[in-house]
């Protein structure tokens, strides 16, 4: 009925001002100020593309982590020259933005040196997308893959009733001619991203069929889920938000999409040496309520495509015209343009958020 219609009261705010709020509630909750910063870029450009999911919504989680102890806010990454190739960081128990750029570097010389590398990193709090990672990689002119696990909600299929897998998302970025290159972390509004014709090819992609967050609104707006997203603790299909959340969640497709989410889980947690997702949950409750982020892994390949093209000029040109022939049809789009078309709105724009959520981010910045 219309009485169940809640007006939500909105906040306009410019990217200034969610760069700022968000800044203000993390540096309030006790974190240094590289992670601040790492952290704060990944929020802002979140809220710059669209991903309300991984925006401002997050702030609250992360300041709980820091206030509650989950999270060490004083922690710095530790990196360490791990072989040819391999660069492996200790994260401290800290979140994963400071730690991707504390290896990223090394990372990059390495690929360039080798043809490929990876930043193998543990003990670290993931909570934000993937494509925040793999896009600016890709910016370098390098090919990168990311894969990261959480704690887990998702059951095995067929057949599995448990909760085993995270929502193990995965994302992958590809150079494309005529990208800008990546701007420093806090050059979220560099004017050479909302100029050029198109960012680097990038997908990024839970393993879960429905993202957990998607579930929690339904949950809490009072919707049914659709079919095939999730089981009830007895492992019957069910439509119930309630039951899907004290049950599993499905991964997508089915047989092919929980082998992707155990290859995730082994490459972010198994190779990192990281807790696995069933781990990470043991601590939590079993209502599915427990939100917080949990201690886990990543693993980032890195590859040069010159090196792997054997130098041939014009390798990106030709990977165009396999864009172009996608394109040509219509009713397509590449995954990121999206994100790539808010981009260039949002600077404009500005973005809105429900008041309760900016006084609640407000509120953690004065304590
Ligand atoms: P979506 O299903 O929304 O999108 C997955 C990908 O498909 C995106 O790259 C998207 O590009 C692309 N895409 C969507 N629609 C189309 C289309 N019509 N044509 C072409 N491409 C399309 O993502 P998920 O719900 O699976 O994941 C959401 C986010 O959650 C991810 O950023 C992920 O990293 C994050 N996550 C983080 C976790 C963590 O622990 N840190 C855990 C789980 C998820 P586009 O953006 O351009 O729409």
């Amino acid at each position: 009925s219309t009485m169940d219609k809640v007006v939500t009261k909105q906040k306009h705010l410019t990217l200034n001002e969610v760069e700022r709020i968000c800044q203000r509630a993390l540096s309030a909750s006790g974190l240094n100020d590289i992670a601040t910063a790492a952290v704060t870029d990944a929020v802002t450009t979140a809220e710059r593309d669209g991903c309300k999911s991984h925006g401002l919504f997050r702030i609250s989680g992360y300041c709980e982590a820091l206030l509650n102890g989950t999270v060490d806010g004083t922690i710095h990454p530790k990196v360490k020259d791990a072989a040819p190739s391999v660069v492996r960081v200790d994260a401290g128990g800290g979140f994963a933005p400071p730690a991707i750029l504390a290896g990223r570097n090394l990372a990059i010389s390495k690929a360039r040196t080798n043809g490929i590398s990876c930043l193998s990193i543990h003990n670290s709090v993931h909570y934000a997308a993937l494509w925040w990672e793999v896009e600016s990689l890709a910016r370098e002119n390098l090919v990168a893959l990311a894969f990261v696990n959480s704690r887990s909600f998702v059951a095995h299929q067929p057949g599995g009733k448990r909760k085993i897998y995270g929502t193990n998302p995965m994302a992958f970025g590809f150079p494309r001619a005529a990208t800008a290159p990546a701007p420093a972390v806090g050059q979220w509004s560099d004017a050479a991203l909302s100029d050029e014709i198109h960012g680097p090819l990038v997908w990024d992609q839970a393993s879960a069929a429905m993202a957990r967050g998607e579930i929690q609104l339904c949950q809490r707006d009072g919707h049914t889920l659709p079919e095939g997203v999730a089981i009830d603790r007895d492992g019957s299909p069910t439509t119930s938000p309630d039951a899907a959340l004290a049950g599993a969640q499905l991964p997508f497709g089915g047989h092919k999409g929980s082998a992707i989410a155990l290859m995730v889980e082994l490459l972010a947690a198994g190779l990192t040496g990281s807790q696995f997702s069933y781990e990470a949950a043991d601590d939590s409750d079993d209502s599915g309520a427990n939100n917080s982020p949990s201690n886990h892994g990543e693993l980032i390949i890195l590859i040069d495509p010159v090196v792997t093209s054997g130098g041939c000029d014009g390798y990106l040109q030709h990977c165009e015209t396999l864009f172009e022939r996608i394109l040509e049809e219509e009713g397509t789009r590449l995954p990121s343009m999206r994100r790539y078309a808010n981009r260039r709105k949002t600077p404009l724009e500005g973005i809105t958020i429900p008041l309760s959520l900016y006084d609640e981010i407000v509120a953690l910045g004065d304590a």
